[in-house]
Parts: C-alpha cells; sequence; structure tokens
C-alpha cells in the first residue's frame, strides 16, 4: 500500500465517466447546463481499466464511478464487468441520480456491482421537479426499490440540505432509516463555480443538520463498515443510520484516502485543489505502464495535506474571503469533476 507524504493509505478511486447529466440540479448545474467536454477527450473504458489496473499496483482497492450521471453513458455495464475482472478491485459502486436506476440495477449486480449511492434532495415530488429542473421523482423511488432487490446494499442515500430549499425535509429524511436499513448521509452545500446559488446563508452546518435530526429522536454512534468522511449515528431500533458529512465545517482531510480521474483523464489528488495530473498523453502516446505508474504516484506525492483554505477559521471571520478563494480554486464544478 502506498502512504502519501503525510501518512495517509491512498487506496480508493473515484472515476468520472463523464460530465453530461440528465438533469440539471440547481446546486450543481446551471439551468443551460455546461459545455460538455468533447466526445474525442473522454477516456474510454478501455484506457480506464487500464488506468485501474496499474493503480492497483499502487494500491487502489476501493472503486467508486461517478460523473456528471454515470448512467447516461452507453454500456456502463460493459464497464462495471471489465473493472470486476480486475483482480485487487475489492468494492466497485457508483453514484447515481437514480433516474435511471430502475433499469440498470439488475443488470449492474448482475455484472458485479457492489453498492449504489443515490443522491435525493427532496421527498415532495414538485420540489424534487424544482431542484433537479425537471426531474420526475418515482424514477428515483423505483430505482431504489429496484437496487434493493438486486442486492445493492447497503442503500445509500445523499441529501444536500440548503436552508429555505429542502431543510424543512431534513427530520423527514432521518425518518427513513426507522423503517429502512439505509445509510441516509447529508452532505453540507459546497460552493462551486457556476451559479450555484451557493451563500453563506443557504449553507447548513453539519452540527446544525445534526441537531434537526435530534428533534426527532435520541442519536448513539453506530458503527458501520469502513464510514470514510461520514460520521455515523442510530436512532434506537431503528433499522437504518444517518450519516453526516463536513466538507465545510470540519474537513476530513487528515482521514483522504482517496483519489479523483476526471472523464477526460486528468488525475486530481484533492477535490479543492486545481492541481490535476494528465494521464491522456502517457495513454495515447504508447506510453508505457510504468509511466503511467509513475503519475500516479506523482498525484499521491502531490497530494496536499489539506485544503488550501483554512475553512474553519476563515469562514466565520471573513465569509466573503471564503467565497472568493473558492471561486478561485473551483475552476471546473461538481460535474466536471466527479462528487
Ligand atoms: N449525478 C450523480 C449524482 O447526482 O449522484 C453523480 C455526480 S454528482 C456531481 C455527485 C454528488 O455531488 C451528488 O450527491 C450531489 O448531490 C453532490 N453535489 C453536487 N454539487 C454539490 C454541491 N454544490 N454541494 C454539495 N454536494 C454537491
Ligand atoms: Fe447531475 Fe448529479 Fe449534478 Fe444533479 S448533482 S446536476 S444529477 S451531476
Amino acid at each position: 500500500m502506498l502512504k502519501d507524504t503525510f501518512h495517509r493509505t491512498i487506496d480508493y478511486m473515484r472515476i468520472s465517466i463523464t460530465d453530461r447529466c440528465n438533469l440539471r440540479c440547481m446546486y450543481c448545474m446551471p439551468s443551460g447546463g455546461l459545455k460538455p467536454i468533447r466526445h474525442k477527450e473522454i477516456l474510454r473504458y478501455e484506457e480506464i481499466v487500464r488506468i485501474l489496473r496499474i493503480a492497483v499496483h499502487t494500491g487502489v482497492r476501493k472503486v467508486r464511478i461517478t460523473g456528471g450521471e454515470p448512467l447516461v453513458r452507453k454500456n456502463i455495464t460493459r464497464l462495471i464487468k471489465m473493472i470486476k475482472s480486475i483482480e485487487g478491485i475489492d468494492e466497485l459502486s457508483i453514484t447515481t441520480n437514480g433516474i435511471l436506476l430502475e433499469h440498470y440495477a439488475g443488470e449492474l449486480a448482475n455484472a458485479g456491482l457492489d453498492r449504489v449511492n443515490i443522491s435525493l434532495d427532496s421527498l415532495k415530488s414538485d420540489r424534487y421537479r424544482e431542484i433537479t429542473r425537471g426531474g420526475v421523482i418515482d424514477a428515483v423511488l423505483k430505482g431504489i426499490e429496484a437496487s434493493e432487490k438486486a442486492g445493492l446494499v447497503p442503500i445509500k442515500i445523499n441529501m444536500v440540505p440548503i436552508r429555505g430549499l429542502n431543510d424543512d425535509e431534513i427530520a423527514d429524511f432521518a425518518k427513513i432509516t426507522l423503517e429502512f436499513p439505509y445509510q441516509v448521509r447529508f452532505i453540507e452545500f459546497m460552493p462551486f463555480v457556476t451559479e450555484n446559488m451557493w451563500t453563506q446563508e443557504k449553507f447548513i452546518s453539519a452540527e446544525e443538520i445534526k441537531s434537526i435530526v435530534e428533534q426527532t429522536g435520541i442519536l448513539v454512534p453506530a458503527k458501520t463498515k469502513r464510514s470514510g468522511p461520514a460520521r455515523y449515528f442510530r436512532f434506537a431500533g431503528a433499522a437504518g443510520v444517518v450519516g453526516f458529512i463536513s466538507p465545510i465545517s470540519n474537513h476530513f482531510c487528515k482521514e483522504c484516502n482517496r483519489l479523483r480521474l476526471t472523464a477526460d483523464g486528468k488525475l486530481r489528488p484533492c477535490l479543492f485543489s486545481e492541481t490535476e495530473i494528465d494521464l491522456k498523453p502517457a495513454l495515447r502516446n504508447n506510453g508505457p505502464d510504468a509511466e503511467i505508474k509513475r503519475l500516479i504516484e506523482l498525484s499521491i506525492a502531490v497530494k496536499p495535506e489539506s485544503h488550501s483554505i483554512k475553512m474553519e477559521n476563515s469562514f466565520r471571520a471573513a465569509d466573503s474571503f471564503v467565497i472568493n478563494a473558492f471561486q478561485n480554486t473551483h475552476r471546473r464544478p461538481m460535474s466536471k469533476i466527479g462528487g
């Protein structure tokens, strides 16, 4: 296993396979969408698999496929099968908005997918349509059901609470865990380039979200398998757990174990940094495996200790500074990095 400069084991790769999406969530994309990456710039499945075969030798064991919306890319089941056949990859999951999941859940599970994270920011159909600019919630709910049936468990549901938009549903989301064995995770709203409408007033810290959830009942810490950045809790007797992810108010850089690969072949050591290492020239100019391995190791070596912005102090002291700093460091929006 390869450790980075700060003694973190880097064993997780998040791979964006497309920057395109069938939704236009208000907090992620502008209404008119973004100029898509040109088709020929997008890594082919064979190229992604080659990178992963090599990354296994640097210690990568866990892979998550994301986007954009990964299920809009053609033949994703083929990619899942290809990744699953790589010796050394122990866990393969996907993050999706769930719109197409009902149709794919069975075949993805058969192809070897282990788990699925579904993003859902409202349980009300009108509001869901408004937030996603056109999404139909029934499709997502059917997708969740189909995933459970297919054994893609535990189902993880990700919600981004935004003040004045969907914060009145925090308790309803948490209550889902009373009956269903899901992991409902609340993720702090992050500012990105594009008019993603981030303001400090709309931001709700994980601490505040947790205090809202606690109005429903007492939470006790829950043990989950390898919890990543989320802190998990359970209501007494509940079937599922609630998780809190606080990239802004309490960043978890010390435990960060991941690299991100963008759809156009750039390795990104940190979500909040502009540093990117381009693998495509080596891939497309017959570079040897050793060169690609060197570039992966380089991106691990340059992984910063923490985000460049000292959020905890500056967030309170000078909010406008934080927003500007973010705008300067986030040249790519979330849908183009891979959330
Ligand atoms: N389209 C897929 C989906 O929505 O699950 C995968 C890509 S999406 C960029 C991955 C995750 O990023 C989603 O859970 C989404 O809620 C989250 N995300 C996007 N923009 C965000 C923001 N500004 N703040 C917090 N989370 C965000
Ligand atoms: Fe698409 Fe996911 Fe971004 Fe929503 S959050 S616009 S579904 S990429």
